[in-house]
């Protein structure tokens, strides 16, 4: 792909509904980087968590946590046996620890707060300096990378998602019911697109794919066609 320059493609859309399986083998495809913005989001709030920055009734108290915001380094390691990269937060490797769902309950809270998302925008902004990326997430086309060559929004129904995160998390052997987990999602979905600070929104110059009956193989193809369509315009 080294003759055509390297572009940007940012893919938002709704919990669980394929978007990382998809920009992840497009990245590998296109010979990208791939971030997972969630992971991010995900790394502050286990941080949050272990130092106890929720009062009784499980909300963030936002003073702490934008205090706590100098203390928190978040980074990615490349993790040569999945071929993918893990998340680092202060030099530990948590990827196994920000997928549990404790962890899922509490994250769009801290995504909610407007320091939290100034930070990790700015991250997410330096990572992509360069183009060559595929990210990931709630507002990378509408936020992040307003500019990207190609955005993608991906969307599919409530309870094939739900089905879809708890196999993940079964094969995982991470305890949840199927219930639990729908009901995680229509939460985050809510909260991520309501809340003030970069809703999840479809911009106008989105390209719309709905993964409900699609197989992760054909998500890609679809997706890959529409990148290469970019690439040679
Ligand atoms: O993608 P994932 O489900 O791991 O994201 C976890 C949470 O992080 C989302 O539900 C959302 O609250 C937040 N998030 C966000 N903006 C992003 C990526 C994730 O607000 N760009």
């Amino acid at each position: 792909m080294s003759e055509f320059k390297k572009i940007t493609i940012a893919i938002d859309g709704y919990s669980s509904c394929g978007k990382s399986t998809m920009a992840k083998a497009l990245a590998k495809e296109l010979g990208y980087i791939f971030i997972d913005s969630g992971a991010m989001y995900r790394g502050v709030t286990l941080y949050c968590m272990r130092h106890n920055l929720f009062n009784s009734r499980g909300n963030p108290i936002h003073e702490q946590v934008i205090k706590a915001l100098t203390f928190i380094s978040i980074n990615f390691e490349f993790n040569a046996l999945k071929g993918t990269s893990d998340l680092i937060l202060n030099a530990e490797n948590v990827e196994n620890e920000i997928r549990m769902p404790d962890v899922a309950s509490k994250v769009s809270a801290i995504a909610s707060i407007k320091e939290v998302r100034e930070k990790l925008v700015e991250e997410q902004r330096k990572l992509g300096a360069n183009g060559g990326i595929v990210m990931d997430g709630r507002d990378i086309g509408s936020v992040v990378f307003p500019n990207a060559e190609l955005k993608l929004f991906v969307t599919a129904k409530p309870e094939i998602r739900a089905q879809r995160r708890y196999a993940e998390l079964v094969s995982k052997n991470i305890e949840t019911s199927y219930e639990e987990v729908l009901k995680n999602l229509i939460e985050r979905d809510h909260l991520d697109s309501t809340r003030s600070e970069s809703p999840l929104i479809k911009t106008s110059d989105a390209i719309e794919i709905d993964t409900s009956e699609l197989t992760p193989q054909t998500q890609l193809a679809i997706a890959a066609q529409f990148a290469y369509n970019n690439l040679i315009c």
